[in-house]
């Protein structure tokens, strides 16, 4: 990207706040200018809302950038702010989670449960020797245990590094081999689509790899057979055997609590490196702040897995720590039927429902006779995180799920960031359909051109971080190198995110998708959002992926990949003629500039595990060369079929 990002797409519906909510919130207009009048004393404040051993001597320490360090002198435990303090508070018998496996079983678990479950983990994982620094590997479906696991981590100092039930053996491996993990937590095996998925052999197989696993605890769950050796114990013959009583020692606030790899969307993934009471500072306050989580009378439900920074920050620490009742899911939205999602939010009575564009677009290409058919009454905020939501798909949210009157909040924040950090305040924003809008209060947010300049309103470049924020990375796991190289070398005292985005008129914050993919068309850089947006509000498309391939006459040139939607008619003729009426749609949207050399119908786009559109194997198809690195793809036979399609040169016919 050499210049700014155009700034094609105009929006111009907003939604102010629901009157009811914004009078009843948690966080009115004025955290804004408090924070802006002293930054540090405002998050001093919002430390606060923790129960801290000792106090901090100095807010931050910033004295060798790139390296912070936050309530410097500062102890506490993150178990004990999670769970004993609300059992002290005589909050025992609140339900924590309401478990739902996949096959239809469930569980209800209160504080008081977990306060046990959880000192009973740090009681067997200190009786395998572990202790304070050392890392524990944690490969488990989603069921309570996983919640435990990460408590009991940092009940006792033990570093966690969570790794995606869905990796393979050599994702697993190399994640245990770079942070010599000495424990791994894993279980038999979960339930996905409607049958008994294997975790155990994959465990197996990665550790006999890595020479620094001492010993192997597994939980249970499917009752499948499974290989046995001396390194492995059962969880209900150690943890549910092991006393329940456990007192948690305080650590320093930069002692490490998780090391996590992202996702692995660009490049090889990076160990992210996690602290202690910056983090749980961050992420208490915004899950008080954005979702405006009431503990006393929510149901909250984040849709994500543990394996991804947000099952981390907003199902374990974030919600915890407000003393939160929540749902968790173990299986996929689509078992038994496609309803499940909704049947889960009529059953618990969820109140704020927190998922990503991916389910929202799968829904929209499903239909919205399937929401219609629960009573989804009950809900009262929505939110969304981990991609660009393109504003057809937040009206559908917004529409089909919100009754057309629910607050949406658009999330941005990373695996780096630890913690939201721009996304509307739910009492307070007036939204837009696919914008983030502004910085929280106390975080400073920026949108700068090539030269690290800030862009004008309706300008277009690169975001940046201006201030260091306190659930900020520490540093790359091992890699400091790669730390400041990575994230603070392109703009000078800034922290660059790597997306790009634009600010509109009125200086809200469109994000626009990875600077890597942006697309240079004679001269112009068009992001693949705009492009995509321009696409998804088409009524016949539920979902699109753009790229920019190398192209003689224009430099790069627009190749789409569509979506269409359930109701669509795309074989033959209609397909085609579809085609040229998407490729004069975006054109009318975003101006022929913007205008696709050519575009696919597909049935399915190449993603990561978490859900988002991996655009570089689209690049490698569009360009007609082998694929790069598909080891993070969630279904690997997606790219043969659009590689196919593809040389025939014809879109494809479902
Ligand atoms: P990798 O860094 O390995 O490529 P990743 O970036 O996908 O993986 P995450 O940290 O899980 O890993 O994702 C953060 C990224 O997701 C952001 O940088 C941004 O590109 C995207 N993202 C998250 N939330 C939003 C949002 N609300 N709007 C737009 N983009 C978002
Ligand atoms: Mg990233």
């Amino acid at each position: 990207m050499s210049e700014t990002l155009e700034n094609l797409l105009k929006e111009t519906r907003q939604f102010p706040p629901p009157a009811a909510l914004a009078a009843e919130a948690n966080v009115k207009a004025d955290a804004y200018a408090e924070a802006d009048a002293d930054r540090l004393a405002f998050w001093e404040r919002q430390a606060r809302r923790l129960a801290w051993a000792q106090d901090w001597e100095q807010v931050l320490d910033w004295s060798n950038p790139p390296f912070a360090k936050w309530f410097v002198g500062g102890r506490l435990n993150v178990a004990y702010n999670c769970l004993d303090r609300h059992v002290e508070a005589g909050l025992g018998d609140r339900v924590a989670i309401h478990w739902e496996g996949e096959p239809g079983d469930t569980r209800t678990i209160t504080y008081a449960d977990l306060h046990r479950m959880t000192c009973q983990a740090a009681n067997a994982l200190t009786g395998l020797g572990v202790t304070a620094g050392d890392r524990v590997a944690i490969y488990l479906p989603m069921i309570p245990e996983a919640a435990v696991a990460m408590l009991a981590c940092a009940r006792i100092g033990a570093t966690h590094s969570v790794v995606f039930g869905g990796f393979s053996a050599d994702a697993l491996s190399s994640r245990i081999a770079d942070a010599s993990a000495k424990v791994v937590i894993t279980a038999d095996g979960g339930f996905r689509r409607g049958k008994p998925s294997a975790l155990k052999p994959t465990v197996d197989e990665a550790v006999s790899r890595s020479g620094s696993v001492e010993h192997v605890l597994v939980v249970r769950r499917t009752g499948e057979e499974v290989a046995w050796s001396d390194r492995d114990h059962w969880w209900h013959e150690t943890v549910e055997q092991a006393s329940p009583e456990h007192t948690a020692e305080p650590f320093d606030a930069e002692h490490p609590l998780f090391i996590l790899y992202t996702s692995g969307t660009t490049a090889k993934p990076k160990g992210i490196l996690h602290t202690t009471g910056g983090y749980l500072t961050q992420t208490a306050y915004t899950a008080h702040a954005v979702f405006d989580l009431k503990p006393e009378t929510d149901v909250y439900w984040c849709t994500a897995d543990i394996g991804w920074v947000t099952g981390h920050s907003y199902i374990v620490y974030g919600p915890l720590a407000n003393g939160a009742t929540q749902v968790m899911y173990e299986g996929t939205p689509d078992t038994p039927h496609k309803g499940r999602v909704w049947e889960i939010v009529d059953r618990y009575g969820v109140t704020i429902l927190y998922t990503a564009p991916t389910l929202i677009r799968t829904m929209m290409k499903w239909g919205e006779d399937i929401p219609a058919g629960f009573d989804l009454s009950s809900l009262r905020l929505l939110g969304s995180v981990g991609e660009p939501i393109n504003p057809e798909a937040w009206m559908w949210y917004r529409q089909h799920v919100g009754r057309g009157e629910l607050p949406i909040v658009d999330t941005w924040w990373q695996t780096e960031t630890g913690a939201i950090m721009i996304s509307p305040l739910p009492g307070v924003t007036a939204t837009k359909p696919g914008s983030a809008m502004t910085p929280l209060p106390g975080i400073s947010a920026d949108v700068v051109d090539d030269q690290g300049q800030s862009v004008p309103n309706g300008g277009g470049g690169y975001l940046v971080l201006r201030e260091p924020w306190p659930s900020m990375l520490r540093t790359i796991w091992g890699d400091d190198n790669r730390f400041v190289e990575t994230y603070w070398s392109r703009f000078d005292g800034m922290y660059f995110a790597g997306d790009g985005a634009k600010k509109d008129a009125d200086g809200h914050v469109w994000l626009l998708g990875r600077v890597d993919d942006v697309m240079l068309v004679s001269g112009h850089n068009i992001s693949t959002t705009e492009v995509e947006s321009a696409l998804v509000s088409h009524p016949s498309v539920a979902e699109a992926a753009v790229v920019g391939a190398t192209d003689p006459t224009t430099g790069q040139a627009i190749v789409a990949f569509a979506i269409p939607r359930g109701t669509a008619d795309v074989s033959g003729d209609a397909g085609e003629a579809l085609i040229a009426d998407l490729r004069n749609h975006v054109a009318k949207t975003l101006g022929p500039i913007a205008k696709p050399r050519q575009i696919m119908l597909v049935a399915e786009l190449p993603k990561t595990r978490s859900g988002k559109i991996m655009r570089r194997l689209l690049r490698d198809v569009a360009e007609n060369r082998s694929l790069g690195d598909v080891t993070t793809l969630q279904d690997s036979s997606v790219m043969e079929l659009i590689s196919s399609g593809m040389k025939g040169g014809k879109s494809e016919d479902e």
